[in-house]
């Protein structure tokens, strides 16, 4: 489902996460019919960030979801993402059920804290 490729615009900061289904029309109800939205993600971010320093950068699978839950679709999630030389840490939210997934770059790192540790330690006795 997400095979956790993005774009980084050095020049804006903007991040654009890379999804199958960037190839697809986007199906919306307008006036009760069902029309094939010409929006395509991923043109429409190349086109606004032509010109500029473009960076393919691939999830580490270091990630952080406070609110607990992977298939919280309203869950603010922390995940970093590297081109190898840097690392980046995004949060990624929905504003409203409907909408896509907003990615953007957030100061900080992931770091194991004695919190998760004692979870993960209290998790691992119980198995
Ligand atoms: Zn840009």
């Amino acid at each position: 489902m997400d095979n956790g490729r993005y774009i980084w615009c050095r020049n804006c900061g903007a991040i654009h996460h890379v999804t199958a289904f960037d190839r697809y029309p986007i199906y919306a109800l307008a006036g009760g019919e069902a029309q094939a939205l010409p929006a395509n993600d991923w043109r429409d971010f190349m086109a606004r960030h032509a010109g500029h320093r473009l960076e393919a950068m691939t999830a580490t699978g270091n990630d952080y979801l406070p609110s607990g839950s992977a298939f919280d679709p309203m869950g603010i999630a922390y995940l970093e993402v590297s081109n190898g030389a840097e690392t980046l840490l995004l949060r990624r939210n929905r504003k409203r059920i409907d909408e896509a997934l907003n990615y953007e770059i957030v100061n900080g790192r992931l770091v194991q804290t004695e919190e998760s540790l004692k979870s993960k330690r209290k998790r691992s006795a119980k198995r």
